[in-house]
């Protein structure tokens, strides 16, 4: 899929808003992507998810695993695309950890996946899970990236759309300087 191909879908399913957002990461934004709004349509989903399970298919993963909440459905139709394992880790006080009986044996070839990257924290944590586990790090996978060109996971790393987005500390951030109201995402957003 072409990123023009990939710019438009997102666009045409309300993904990408304007405004004044909050980030998870504690920093602001004129845009926010509010990746529901594309995970939403399965099918559009499952086609974006082949893009990553074909990148790395040659590299014969064991396992996919990926972060809750959206991560789980990327991890999910990589997985099935690739007929392999695919795992989720979830927070606990804050910290990803593996539950619900899942586990990386030693040696086994991972594949992290995620579907919107902003600072890669996540990720981050992600690989180090794989690591403490003793896995085998195959490379990382993601839908889109909106942190520009600032990441480097120190692995094969794949995105299919890749977004130069600002953000601001709250104390560096132009629309709050110019006093504009942070966008309300109640309705839509969490
Ligand atoms: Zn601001």
């Amino acid at each position: 899929m072409k990123k023009e191909q990939m710019d438009e879908l997102l666009q045409e399913c309300g993904a990408v808003l304007k405004g004044h957002f909050l980030l998870t990461s504690g920093l602001h934004s004129d845009t926010y992507v509010e990746k529901f709004k594309l995970l939403q349509y399965p099918r559009l989903t499952e086609k974006m998810c082949k893009e990553i399970a074909n990148y790395f298919e040659n590299k014969k993963p064991h396992l996919i695993l990926g972060a809750a909440t959206g991560g789980i459905i990327i991890s999910h139709a990589v997985g099935r695309e690739l007929s392999v394992k695919s795992i989720f880790a979830e927070r606990v006080d804050g910290k990803l950890v593996l539950r619900r009986g899942f586990n990386i044996e030693k040696g086994e070839r991972v594949l992290v996946v995620d579907d919107v990257v902003t600072t890669g924290g996540s990720i981050y944590e992600l690989l180090d899970l794989v690591e403490e586990y003793g896995g085998k790090l195959l490379g990382v996978g993601t839908l889109i990236d909106r942190s520009g060109d600032a990441l480097d996971f120190g692995v094969d790393y794949y995105t299919l759309v890749r977004y130069n987005i600002p953000t601001y500390k709250p104390e560096n951030c132009p629309l709050c300087a110019s006093n504009i109201p942070m966008t309300e995402r109640g309705r839509t957003g969490k």
